[in-house]
C-alpha cells in the first residue's frame, strides 16, 4: 500500500530559551573571529513559503547587524529606532516579527498599538550593553544622587540600547532618549533644562559611556574631566561627593562588547598597511579610537558615507562584522575591510538565524504566536514619555537615524 501524503517537514535546529540543554544546536553563541556558517539553505524555501502564506499580516524588520540570511528575508533594514518606526508606521500588520535584539522588540511593542504583536524569534538574543544597566542598580544610583543633593539638577539621558524599564525610569524622572545619531541634540536638550552647558547642571547619560563621553567631549566641548563614570558594583558608584558635585556628564559604566574592542593599535596598524586609508568608526568605540578615526557616526551614516565615496577609496570600518560584510559585498569598487581582526561579531544578534525565523513564520502559519514581547503597560507609558520627548528634538522625527 502506498500513502501520497507529503513528508512532514524536518525539525527545525533550534533551542528554545529555557527548553532542552544542548548548545551545538546554537550557532553564533560563540566567538571565532568569523561570521558563522550559514544554515541549512533548504530553510530558505521554508521561510520564502510561510512569508508567501503569511502576505500582508507579517512584517519582518532586519536590524544591519543581523546575519544575510536572515536580512534575505526583511520588508525594511535599518538600526533599532528607525526599525521600531517602520514597525508604528505599519499599524495594518499585525504581526511584527523583529530580527534583532531583545530591547529593539521591546521599543518595537511600545510605539506599535495594542492589536499588534511584536515577535523575537529567539529570546535568548538580548544585549550587552542594555544588561549592564538593571533598573534596581539605576534607581539605586539615583538615591544616592539625591542624597547627595545633585539629582534635583541632573537630567537623565539613556541611550536607545537600553530596557523598557530604564527608558520608564528616564521618563518619570524627566530625561529622553538618544540614537547614536542625535545624542548631540538630546545632551544640548538635557543641559538646556538644567541651567545651559554654562551652569552647573549634570546629565546622567545611560547605559553606554563611550557614546555618552564621545558626544559631550567632541562635539559638545565639554572635557574629559567634566565626565565621571559610576560604577554600580562599587559603593557609591565609586565617585566621592565632590567628584560628583564637580561633574558634568555622569557615565553609567556600561559598553558595547562588540564596539568596545576596537583598538588604537587596529587604526594605527590599518594606516601603516593600507595607503590613504580612510577609517569610519561607530561612536559607541572608546575614545581613544574615536579621536584616531577620520569620521565617526551611527550604522546609517557608515552606510551613506561609504556609499557616496568614490570609487577606489579604502576605508577601514569599526562596526558589526555583518554590516561590513554586506558593505565590502555591495561596494566591489571600494576597498572595504574589518578594522580589528579580533574582533568577533555580535554573537547576541547572530542568535536570530534562519531555523529561528522559520520557526517564527511557520508557527504564525498554524495561528501559533511563539515568544511575544509584551511590555508592562505602566513601563510602557512611561518608556513612551521619554521617547516622546526624544521624538520632539529638532530634527529627529524626519531624520533617518
Ligand atoms: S552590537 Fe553591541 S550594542 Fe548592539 S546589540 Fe550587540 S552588544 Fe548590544
Amino acid at each position: 500500500m502506498t500513502t501520497d501524503t507529503a513528508a512532514a517537514p524536518a525539525p527545525l535546529p533550534l533551542l528554545v530559551l529555557g527548553h532542552g540543554t544542548d548548545l551545538h544546536t546554537e550557532r553564533g553563541v560563540e566567538c571565532p573571529g568569523d561570521l558563522p556558517a550559514a544554515s541549512d539553505p533548504d530553510l530558505v524555501a521554508r521561510a520564502r513559503a510561510a512569508k508567501a502564506a503569511l502576505g500582508d499580516s507579517v512584517f519582518v524588520l532586519g536590524h544591519h547587524y543581523q546575519r544575510d540570511e536572515v536580512i534575505e528575508f526583511a520588508d525594511v533594514t535599518g538600526d533599532s529606532f528607525k526599525l521600531a518606526r517602520d514597525a508604528a508606521a505599519r499599524p495594518d500588520a499585525p504581526y511584527i516579527v523583529f530580527c534583532g535584539v531583545h530591547f529593539m522588540a521591546e521599543s518595537a511593542d511600545i510605539l506599535t498599538s495594542a492589536e499588534q504583536t511584536v515577535i523575537l524569534p529567539d529570546l535568548a538574543a538580548g544585549c550587552s550593553m542594555a544588561d549592564m544597566a538593571a533598573i534596581a542598580q539605576v534607581e539605586d544610583c539615583w538615591e544616592q544622587l539625591e542624597a547627595a543633593g545633585v539629582a534635583g539638577r541632573t537630567v537623565p539621558v539613556t541611550y536607545m540600547n537600553s530596557s523598557a524599564a530604564i527608558k520608564a525610569f528616564t521618563g518619570r524622572h524627566g530625561g529622553t532618549i538618544c540614537t547614536s545619531s542625535n545624542a548631540r541634540t538630546a545632551l544640548d536638550w538635557a543641559f538646556e533644562q538644567v541651567g545651559g552647558l554654562e551652569g552647573d547642571g549634570k546629565v546622567l547619560f545611560l547605559p553606554d559611556q563611550h557614546l555618552g563621553r564621545n558626544t559631550a567631549v567632541r562635539e559638545l566641548g565639554l572635557t574629559l574631566d567634566d565626565c565621571v563614570v559610576w560604577d554600580p558594583h562599587r559603593p557609591g558608584g565609586g565617585l566621592t561627593a565632590q567628584q560628583l558635585a564637580d561633574a558634568r556628564m555622569i557615565l553609567w559604566r556600561g559598553h558595547c562588547s562588540v564596539h568596545g574592542r576596537f583598538s588604537v593599535e587596529a587604526v594605527e596598524t590599518a594606516r601603516r598597511e593600507i595607503p590613504g586609508v580612510k577609517v569610519i568608526v561607530h561612536p559607541e568605540c572608546r575614545y581613544e579610537v574615536v579621536e584616531r578615526a577620520d569620521e565617526v557616526g551611527s550604522t546609517e551614516k557608515i552606510i551613506q558615507t561609504i556609499a557616496a565615496a568614490p570609487d577606489g577609496t579604502s576605508w577601514v570600518v569599526g562596526t558589526e562584522l555583518n554590516l561590513v560584510r554586506r558593505l565590502a559585498a555591495q561596494f566591489p569598487k571600494q576597498r572595504i575591510a574589518f578594522l580589528e581582526k579580533n574582533v568577533c561579531y555580535c554573537s547576541t544578534m547572530n542568535r536570530i538565524d534562519l531555523p529561528h525565523l522559520v520557526w517564527a513564520l511557520e508557527s504564525l502559519v498554524e495561528g501559533r504566536v511563539v515568544n511575544p514581547i509584551r511590555v508592562d503597560p505602566q513601563v510602557a507609558a512611561d518608556a513612551r514619555s521619554a521617547l516622546d520627548r526624544m521624538l520632539a528634538l529638532p530634527g529627529t522625527t524626519a531624520k533617518k537615524d
